[in-house]
């Protein structure tokens, strides 16, 4: 199959969390099983620089935005026969400081930014030499491109060739890209598309609805999140638009890269392990410890935390459990950005448990991997958690996860009470600092019991989340979204 992939983020060129992740993953997949893929996304600043081998292609866009008209170029590189990622190049746009934001506020023309990039895209799938047949978009910043397309179908494809079926995978709903109504005139979309049963919403733009709307199918990126969406607790004021296309939209858990995250070739670490062979784990704990300045003592349970600080991913009720909790025989590691408030929680948590808990911010990828490779307990308290993945390498890399049963986190971990043999980790259900005390407290008493904990570990360690696995699924949406896009 031909498939176009459009993402604002991909790893390693660009990368603010799991969807960059994903993006990379999925194309590498498809590429590795045969399929023809070409992934577009922004020519961020200093992309060029950190990946000389990009070259500038022959081709130029020009085309309308609103009132004026935008040029730009086109990057490629080759990272085998059949895949190519591609990086459109618009200076004025993209070579900024942020992705997104600068200083923790957003860039005030990311409408402009984000609506370019999808009529790059759908220019893209209309004029390649080698057409795809289907353009799989992510989250919001490319989600205008099902709606483009289908408006350029009404029109007539032309080419004689026959037009792109469209998928839709929704990310993270909380993030919907959503602007002033006087934005929808940058699409240069006709009038009647900015209505409450397509682009509207009560007065603005709202960009992932376009996707949502027009899109042929639409994933999300795990079975539960898919529920979960079209319930009104969860759905962000878009679960009445979802439930209405609820037969198109398919829950599909995200793989987990196993060449960038195995801790049997990590080049991160100071001592590789496998789950046949285990005991390496120990020297990268207390290799941890080191580096964080903790005691290096392997009798002591190490819990650890990487995440946005964000309202999301439940910090606030994990500052709470922690100040009861650290009293415990145990130590903390939180690697994390974002939000100011947590971050000065966390530096008071660390002040209050100086030798206990170790803090450190920023964004580090290399850090990350010996963060998973050394702890014993990995915690990840999400108030809602569309998939997920350091809970998948926690798992891989025999950190046992204490995760809120939620979304992706609740498809991807299994409680003991839920199957005794297969237990590879700790759930707790109410958004409270309390249950997430106690969950910690269950897993101090799983450190005192070695031959448990060593079965968690090997459970853990065995679990699946491989790719090949993941893209049957998309494989099958693709062929739903090819049947439904030939229908009249
Ligand atoms: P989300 O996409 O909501 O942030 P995910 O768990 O799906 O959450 O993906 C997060 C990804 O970003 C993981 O690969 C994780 O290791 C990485 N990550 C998050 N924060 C940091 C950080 N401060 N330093 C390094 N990697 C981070």
């Amino acid at each position: 199959m031909r498939v176009l992939l459009a993402s604002s983020e991909v790893h390693p060129f660009s990368k603010t969390g799991g969807l960059a992740d994903m993006s990379a993953g999925l194309a590498k997949a498809l590429g590795r099983a045969g399929h023809q893929v070409r992934v577009v996304t922004p020519l961020y600043r200093g992309i060029l620089q950190r990946f000389p081998e990009i070259r500038r292609e022959d081709w130029r866009f020009d085309l309308p935005l609103g009132a004026g008209r935008i040029q730009a170029g086109l990057y490629s590189i080759q990272l085998r026969d059949n895949l190519v990622v591609s990086f459109v190049e618009q200076a004025f746009f993209y070579d900024r400081n942020g992705y997104y934001m600068d200083h923790n506020a957003d860039y005030p023309d990311n409408d402009a930014r984000f609506i370019f990039f999808s009529k790059c895209v759908a220019h893209l799938a209309r004029y390649l030499p080698a057409a795809p047949e289907i353009v799989h978009v992510h989250d919001w910043q490319a989600a205008l491109v099902p709606a483009l397309i289908s408006h350029e179908k009404r029109a007539g494809w032309g080419r004689g060739e026959r037009p792109p079926a469209t998928c839709l995978t929704i990310h993270n709903l909380a993030y919907q890209g959503m602007f002033p109504g006087t934005s929808f005139g940058l699409t240069d979309l006709p009038r009647e598309y900015f209505t409450p049963d397509r682009l509207e919403f009560f007065g603005l733009l709202n960009c992932l609805k376009a996707g949502i709307v027009f899109a042929d199918a639409i994933t999300t990126v795990s079975p539960r999140y898919a529920r979960e969406i079209l319930t009104e607790e969860y759905g962000c004021s878009l679960d009445g638009i979802l439930r209405k296309r609820a037969a198109r939209l398919r829950g599909i858990l995200n793989g987990a890269d196993d060449e960038d995250w195995n801790p049997g070739t990590d080049a991160y670490l100071e001592r590789h392990f496998t789950a046949s062979r285990p005991a390496g784990k120990t020297a990268n704990k207390l290799a941890l410890q080191r580096e964080m300045g903790l005691a290096q003592e392997n009798g002591i349970p190490l819990f650890a935390t990487i995440s946005r600080l964000a309202g999301q991913k439940g910090m606030d009720i994990q500052l709470a459990a922690l100040e009861e909790m650290l009293n415990a025989n145990m130590q903390f590691v939180l690697l994390g950005a974002g939000e100011n408030a947590f971050e000065h929680g966390y530096r008071a948590l660390s002040a209050r448990f100086p030798g206990k808990a170790a803090i450190r911010f920023g964004y580090n990828e290399a850090l990350a991997h010996r963060i998973e490779a050394g702890c014993d307990f990995y915690i990840m308290p999400s108030r809602f958690e569309p998939s997920g993945l350091n809970q998948m390498y926690s798992l891989r890399y025999g950190a046992i996860p204490i995760v809120r049963a939620t979304g992706g986190l609740d498809d991807s971990v299994v409680d003991l009470t839920e199957d005794g043999r297969r237990a590879n980790g700790i759930k707790f259900y109410d958004y409270s600092p309390r249950p997430l005390a106690k969950a910690i407290r269950k897993a101090l008493a799983l450190y005192e019991c070695p031959g448990l904990l060593a079965q968690y570990r090997r459970n853990a360690m065995k679990a699946d989340f491989s790719w090949n696995r993941t893209i049957r699924e998309y494989l099958e949406v693709y062929e739903t979204a090819k049947n439904a896009a030939s229908r009249p």
